[in-house]
């Protein structure tokens, strides 16, 4: 039996590993914030926002945000059809109700047209998913928000590394999430952000995050509202602050990687990658491969030939509405399609061209047949 080669795996150096032993051994008492406030800062300097919260996770970060949006029951919240279920799970625990809108067949991401097309006068808020770390539309979903006067919020969980127009992902809507969950680009275990250049939002979710409890207010246990429990813990941001002195690396990898398959893949006919539109840069958190529907590939041939090469190749996001909790939307099609056709291929940090060079030969056989 050939190694295995996993899709994912974190990048952790003995950096990481000393900050976290440093936040274990002497993080506690007036220290108990520190490597939580260096990670926020390291990530604003990053990101170029100008607020950020670390949080327990993604999902924790787009449910504060959501609630500082004052998203609440009988809303609607319009978001891609296209996604992980974490960016709809938090619609739905403010009893809204998540729109799913079909995607873009070139960029996997929310088509702004469906997104018009799904504006009623509940709609509360449009969730921009960069999904791989393929930037959205942002120009056209702007251009609607403005028009209608609905705030566009930016899941970028997936999209550390990536720009439009030259501002990071995240920082270009009302608010931003990330998530640092083991599998994402940037890692903390579990753990998330949230960003934001709004001063007034930042302030609301800031309490939230608190439970309810007021920067200035001055009795002590005393919350003003209720508020939620989504913190990151000191330990998890040392780890975190690590990967931040590292991001350049770790972000320019992921480039790297996609770029030895794109190169060995993209002048095969029949299939598409990930693409990156004008004007934005790619983060390239998941290489992604879609093969046109002529070439009758589908993925359960591909998963059956990666799983025989012991190669742990992910299936492509179901269509949300597919799943038991919502109704079916068959009629967003690009979106329950791709899936048919489409496969994750690994790329973490540390995969040799050995590696790469194995999944390749799985695609091109493909190919060639
Ligand atoms: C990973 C991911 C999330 C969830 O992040 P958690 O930190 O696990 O909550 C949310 N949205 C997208 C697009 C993701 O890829």
């Amino acid at each position: 039996m050939k190694s295995k080669i996993h899709y994912t795996k974190p990048s952790i150096t003995e950096l990481e590993v000393s900050y976290a032993t440093d936040a274990a051994r002497n993080g506690w008492g007036e220290k108990c914030y520190e490597y939580i406030h260096k990670f926020e800062e390291k990530f604003k300097e990053f990101t170029g926002a100008k607020f950020a919260i670390a949080t327990s996770s993604c999902t924790g970060a787009l449910h504060m945000g959501l609630a500082a949006l004052s998203v609440q029951a009988g809303d609607e919240v319009i978001l891609a059809e296209t996604n992980w279920i974490a960016s709809a799970s938090p619609v739905t625990y403010l009893c809204a109700k998540p729109i799913f809108v079909d995607v873009l067949e070139d960029t996997w991401c929310i088509d702004p047209a469906k997104v018009e097309a799904a504006i009623t006068p509940r709609t509360k808020a449009i969730i921009a998913v960069h999904i791989y770390g393929n930037v959205c539309d942002m120009d056209k979903l702007l251009a609607i928000g403005e028009k209608y006067g609905i705030p566009v919020i930016e899941d970028a969980a997936e999209a550390i590394g990536s720009h439009w127009h030259g501002k990071h992902a995240g920082t270009v809507g009302k608010f931003g999430t990330f998530s640092f969950h083991g599998t994402k680009t940037l890692t903390t275990g579990e753990g998330g952000m949230f960003i934001t250049n709004d001063p007034v939002l930042y302030e609301k979710v800031l309490t939230f995050s608190n439970h309810g409890r007021a920067r200035g207010q001055t009795k002590q246990f005393w919350p003003d509202e209720i508020g939620f429990k989504y913190k990151m813990s000191n330990i998890q941001a040392a780890i975190g602050y690590g990967q931040m002195e590292r991001i350049h690396e770790l972000v320019s990898r992921k480039r790297e990687i996609f770029n030895y398959y794109a190169r060995a893949l993209t002048n095969l006919s029949g299939l598409s990658m990930n693409p990156e539109s004008e004007n934005t840069k790619n983060g390239y958190w998941m290489p992604t491969l879609v093969f046109d529907a002529s070439t009758g590939i589908t993925r359960e041939q591909l998963q059956k030939r990666f799983s025989e090469e012991n190669i742990d190749a992910r299936v492509f996001f179901h269509p949300l509405s597919s799943l038991p909790m919502f109704q079916d939307c068959p009629s967003n099609k690009i979106a329950w399609d791709i899936p048919n056709r489409a496969i994750n291929l690994p790329s973490y940090h540390e995969i040799s061209n050995e590696e790469l060079d194995r999944v390749i030969k799985v695609i091109e056989s493909f190919i060639e047949r």
